[in-house]
């Protein structure tokens, strides 16, 4: 194999990120502004842009080497394919709404009532684990206006803020599922291939590994740097640099995100001035 193929969303909610990700991983990619296909020149990469339902798909027949999809659509599709990297992106819920006048009563009350969503199996899955039998209409798109026209008493939709439901009168009652964006590979893929996405994959870990950690500088009396140093991991430990003016250091660290503001607060508080805050751009271990 001299190229790998990825299927990318053609447009919507997950293209943009997918193709910043791709970007990030120094992967330049030109024209993909209403384009189905297009090839890096930088990396052996040939990228398909199609409908997001229909990754799963080509991903499993080989048509692609690997994808970017939500775990909705995967969990949604069956097909046999393996999820190699969450990706963090395209967040979401799947969860079943009411309209806003009507009480709940939990999962249990669902029975023999109708139930609209684009996720016929997930939602069916769900209620069988519940032991619950309702029907459920499978429509394609603009679910949670389903209850408005009379087509369904409950919806099962895509949620990330909830705006879009409130805005229908609805209300979010019960997650099903949570998910985001996974990077899946066909499970046949040739040694190849598999050298290539391997590669991909340590770009890539590296980019998400670097967006969740900040370099952080800053100044320390030389008195108080024993209880600073303590307060740092840094990749290995905290670089030490004595300032111009003596009796004073510049201690380098990285910290994650979540430490970051707890650490940041001690730090000042056992001494440490002129704290200087740098995004990572990669991080490789
Ligand atoms: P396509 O034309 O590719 O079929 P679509 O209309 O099915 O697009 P989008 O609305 O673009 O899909 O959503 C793509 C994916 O983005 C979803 O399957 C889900 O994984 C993710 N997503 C994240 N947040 C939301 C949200 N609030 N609503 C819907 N999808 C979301
Ligand atoms: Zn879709």
């Amino acid at each position: 194999m001299s190229r790998l193929r990825i299927a990318v969303q053609k447009s919507g909610r997950l293209h943009d990120d997918s193709v910043a990700l791709l970007r990030e991983c120094g992967i330049d990619l030109r024209n993909v502004k209403d384009r189905l296909r297009t090839e890096s020149d930088d990396f052996p990469l040939e990228v398909f842009f199609l409908r997001d339902d229909d990754i799963p798909q080509y991903v499993e027949d080989g048509v692609a080497d690997i994808g970017i999809v939500g775990q909705n659509v995967l969990l949604e599709k069956g097909r046999d394919v393996e999820v190699v990297q969450e990706l963090g992106f395209g967040k979401c819920r799947l969860s079943l709404a009411v309209p806003r006048s009507e009480s709940w009563e939990g999962v249990p009350s669902l029975e023999g009532r109708r139930i609209a969503t684009s996720y016929p199996r997930i939602v069916g899955d769900f209620l069988a684990r519940q032991g619950v039998r309702a029907e459920i209409h499978e429509i394609s798109g603009s679910v949670e206006i389903a209850p408005g026209i009379g087509l369904a008493d409950v919806v099962a939709d895509l949620v990330s803020s909830g705006g879009t439901l409130f805005m229908n009168g609805l209300r979010e009652v019960e997650p099903i599922l949570q998910s985001q964006a996974v990077l899946v590979k066909n499970k046949g893929l040739d040694a190849s291939g598999q050298r290539l996405l391997e590669s991909l994959l340590f770009r890539i870990r590296a980019v998400k590994r670097a967006k969740r950690n900040k370099y952080v500088l800053l100044n320390a009396p030389n008195d108080r740097l024993a209880d600073i140093v303590a307060l740092l991991p840094g990749m290995k430990s905290p670089t030490v640099l004595p300032l111009a003016e003596s009796g004073w250091s510049s201690v380098h660290s990285v910290l994650s995100e979540e430490e970051f503001w707890d650490r940041i607060e001690r730090l000042k508080a056992a001494g440490a001035q002129g704290i200087l805050v740098v995004p990572i751009e990669k991080m490789v271990l």
